[in-house]
């Protein structure tokens, strides 16, 4: 679909110097710092999209009856923008979250934003903040487009006018650790989705709702939680902002297993992305349920050799760990595998220039 809006370009009149933008940029962790610049565009029932504009980044004014700080229609998208040795910059997919976005709207009862002008705004705040996509290695300026009601008003029904946003942020490697693996927790006490729920769509409180089982995997030890299908608490569904992937086998026999989209659990472009890489490769892979049994039985006669989550933060994080209530388990010998560490620089060379992109991923700016 094609879209007659166009973005109003009206950057800072006061731009921060290279040593100033330097020093922000410097161990900027993730999701800290922000670009000088943000992107709004209005909706209303009325007006459809209207008033889109490249801004200096700044606060919001928010009425206390903001339907949104009640009822929570918001939903999110997260992409990457990776700087090339030749100085260009890329991103990595983006149409596929401009359409994982009006799925989520679609959930949610909100506006669906045009693909093109999705990626037209991101395109827009990444070609104005470019000095901020930094180059060094497994580092890239995360982008966050986001939308959510602004009509005011306690009545509970879809609200009549939105935001959509879009706002950058430098990042460096979102778990402290590197490729150094995570423990995790299984939780049998907390779902996170439900058949016929919203755990397909990225909404905003599917990650409230996910916060009292990640603070109860803390107290066990652990890193992460996995979340674990709301019928049975059996079936593994994926962890708190990636999805899983299992090595049975090994060398160039090893499947690649993940589990199948429900419609309990967010479909990942870095999911996609593997199954296709992994396929590349000579691997064979397969979208199927996996249940905790099988996990903790192939972990313990060694068919399943290695465990990763994968998402657009993290790209590839092996599994070193997992606890339950019920069960303790080392994933292999709780390192990195080498199939999880050949998939995870397959990733990394094409996001970041090292690899032909053969697929036509990458989205130049
Ligand atoms: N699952 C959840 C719940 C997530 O929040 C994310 C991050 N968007 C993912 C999986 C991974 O998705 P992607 O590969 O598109 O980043």
């Amino acid at each position: 679909m094609t879209t007659s809006v166009t973005i109003d370009l009206k950057p800072t009149a006061h731009p921060l110097s290279d040593a100033e933008r330097a020093a922000r940029m410097t161990n900027p962790g993730f999701g800290r710092v922000f670009t000088e610049h943000m992107v709004t565009i209005r909706w209303s029932a009325g007006r459809g999209w209207y008033d889109a504009q490249l801004t200096p980044y700044a606060s919001l004014e928010i009425d206390p009856a903001n339907m949104t700080l009640h009822y929570a229609q918001s939903i999110f998208e997260g992409l990457k923008a990776y700087r090339h040795a030749d100085g260009s910059v890329v991103t990595f997919r983006p149409y596929e979250n401009a359409r994982r976005f009006q799925a989520s709207a679609r959930r949610l009862a909100m506006p669906e934003l045009p693909e093109d002008l999705f990626v037209a705004a991101v395109d827009a705040l990444v070609k104005q903040d470019h000095a901020w996509v930094p180059g060094e290695e497994e580092q890239s300026l995360y982008l966050r487009p986001f939308m959510f009601a602004t009509e005011v008003g306690l009545g509970v029904r879809p609200s009549n006018e939105f935001l959509f946003m879009v706002i950058a942020s430098p990042a460096g490697a979102y778990f402290a650790g590197g490729v150094k693996p995570v423990s995790v927790w299984l939780s049998k006490e907390y779902v996170r989705a439900a058949p016929g729920g919203t755990g397909a769509a990225k909404c905003a409180g599917n990650y409230a709702a996910s916060l009292v089982a990640q603070a109860q995997a803390a107290e066990q030890g652990c890193d992460q939680v996995v979340w674990l299908d709301a019928n049975e608490r059996r079936w593994i569904e994926e962890m708190g902002g990636m999805n899983l992937y299992f090595v049975q086998g090994s060398g160039k026999d090893a499947r690649i297993l993940t589990p199948s989209l429900t419609g309990s659990l967010l479909p990942g472009i870095t999911r996609d992305s593997l199954l296709r890489l992994a396929a590349d490769r000579g691997y064979a892979t397969e979208e199927r349920k996996i249940s905790v049994e099988d996990w903790q039985a192939g972990n313990a006669d060694g068919s399943i050799s290695e465990v990763f989550a994968c998402g657009t933060a993290a790209v590839i994080t092996p599994v070193g760990s997992v606890k339950s209530t019920d069960a303790s388990w080392q994933v292999g010998d709780g390192g990195a595998g080498p199939v999880t560490l050949e998939l995870r620089k397959a990733l990394l060379d094409i996001q970041t220039g090292g690899a032909a992109d053969t697929h036509g991923w990458l989205h130049k700016i």
